[in-house]
């Protein structure tokens, strides 16, 4: 497994520094938006992405899985706790509270190794804010990538999807199960089913996804920035796919 950054100035937030900056910046780092409905594979393709073109991989979701250890220990901020319960229910957190948190991390959106956001924006209201926020700090995307998959696969998905803990590495019960049951091929954590997929939630996502998606993906068409990949087949094959549609945008080399 590949050694990834910290990304604590993602995920903590504030003053913390990453423990390993790039120290080396391509002359234009790549900014790219990851959409897809939940189950689509969108964390899988990000780290793919981002091990490849070295650019760091924010996850909203994250952000607010790891905010669950903080508050479990009593120190996390009210709009945490709030924001928790959202996540609980498997219903988006208000613009208000993540536009908050984007701001706590601008840092992020102007790190000379570029970003790969995924799981922001979901609404038109936080895409504007984020436009605002990347003109303020005279940087822009490079390209938003919608992946796509029938709602049917992207059940079945969800709902055998286990996940590591503690190396963040994704299995799925048939698809790509573990060697032995419930214990992480990588580095031997203990598999668990995320909250927000269980069979209610699943369905709360989707019905949450498909409200906010539509007007987001057309907000992005109308700017000329949108890049539509299919989702079928296996994470290699559709990674494949994303680097031809990126294609225009990389070095010759890449
Ligand atoms: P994800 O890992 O991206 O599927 O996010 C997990 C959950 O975190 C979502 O179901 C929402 O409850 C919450 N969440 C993450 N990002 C956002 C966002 N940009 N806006 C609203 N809620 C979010």
């Amino acid at each position: 497994m590949v050694q990834r950054n910290d990304r604590a100035s993602w995920i903590t937030g504030g003053r913390v520094r990453c423990s390993d900056p790039p120290r080396t910046a391509p002359p234009k780092p790549f900014r790219f938006v990851l959409l897809g409905a939940p189950g689509v594979g969108k964390g899988t393709q990000a780290d793919l992405i981002g091990d490849h073109f070295r650019v760091c991989h924010l996850s909203t979701g994250d952000v607010f899985r790891a905010a669950k250890q903080l508050s479990a220990d009593g120190n996390a901020s009210p709009n945490l706790v709030k924001a928790l319960e959202y996540m609980r229910k498997g219903e988006l957190v208000p613009d208000e509270i993540v536009l908050e948190l984007i701001r706590e991390r601008s840092r992020c959106m102007t790190c000379c190794g570029g970003f790969i956001l995924d799981g922001f924006p979901r609404t038109v209201a936080q895409a504007e804010a984020l436009s605002e926020l990347l003109k303020e700090k005279g940087v822009s995307l490079t390209a938003v990538l919608n992946y796509q998959l029938p709602e049917e696969r992207l059940v079945a998905r969800l709902s055998g999807r286990r996940v590591c803990p503690d190396c963040r590495a994704v299995f799925h019960i048939s698809g790509h199960p573990p060697r032995k049951e419930g214990v992480c091929d990588h580095c031997g954590g203990s598999l668990y089913q995320r909250e927000d997929d269980s069979p209610e939630s699943i369905r709360v996502r989707m019905q949450q996804y498909e409200a906010n998606t539509g007007p987001l993906i057309r907000y992005y068409s109308h700017r000329g920035q949108l890049i539509t990949i299919e989702a079928e087949g296996s994470p290699e094959e559709i990674f494949q796919r994303t680097r031809d549609a990126l294609r225009q945008y990389l070095p010759a080399n890449q």
